[in-house]
């Protein structure tokens, strides 16, 4: 018999979004820039960019935009122009938008999990979720469909055919695409 997940996913999520809102409180940052700083510290060198914040924290464009001026002021995060695409601006944090990260991620509750069949669950139920959605976006690097292991160590994007290291694996992309299922 199957059985609905829905609601220990929605708590899962509301419980984890009160965390980090508690956290933020005390170190007296915003929740949307606590969520920023997180996104930036964990996404991949392909989505950086004021767009895939949008996207990935389901905001619209004019409060993100207000925010990252606010964070830039704050010396948290700086933007560059991306030296593939001249028309296109890159978001990093700063050695201080960084230094706040590990704080908030330090205080977090930790979410990992000993057993290895649910975080196996777990990313199945993504790619089932993900793939009845379009299939694109916002997932870790490793479990993508044009990930390419060369060795233990070194991995090769078979989209864009450049090298990644082991720890570029273990970031969001927002080019992801599980394979079909
Ligand atoms: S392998 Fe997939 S997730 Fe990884 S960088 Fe390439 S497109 Fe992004």
């Amino acid at each position: 018999m199957k059985e609905s997940i829905a609601p220990v996913l929605e708590r899962l999520s509301s419980l984890r979004r009160a965390a980090l809102r508690r956290v933020a409180a005390n170190l007296e940052i915003q929740l949307i820039h606590a969520e920023i700083l997180e996104y930036l510290a964990l996404c991949n060198h392909y989505s950086n960019t004021p767009q895939a914040v949008v996207e990935y924290l389901s905001q619209t464009k004019g409060s993100i935009s207000q925010s990252l001026k606010l964070m830039e002021g704050k010396g948290l995060i700086f933007r560059k122009v991306s030296k593939e695409d001249k028309r296109s601006l890159r978001l990093s944090l700063t050695a201080k938008g960084r230094r706040r990260w590990e704080q908030i991620s330090e205080a977090l509750p930790r979410m990992e999990v000993a057993d290895i069949s649910v975080s196996n669950c777990l990313e199945r139920l993504l790619q089932s979720l993900q793939t009845q959605q379009g299939n694109k976006g916002f997932s870790i690097c490793h479990t993508c469909r044009y990930n390419e292991s060369l060795d233990d160590s070194h991995f090769r994007c078979g989209l864009t055919g450049e090298d990644l290291s082991l720890s570029d694996t273990q970031k969001i992309c927002r080019e992801h695409e599980f394979a079909e299922l």
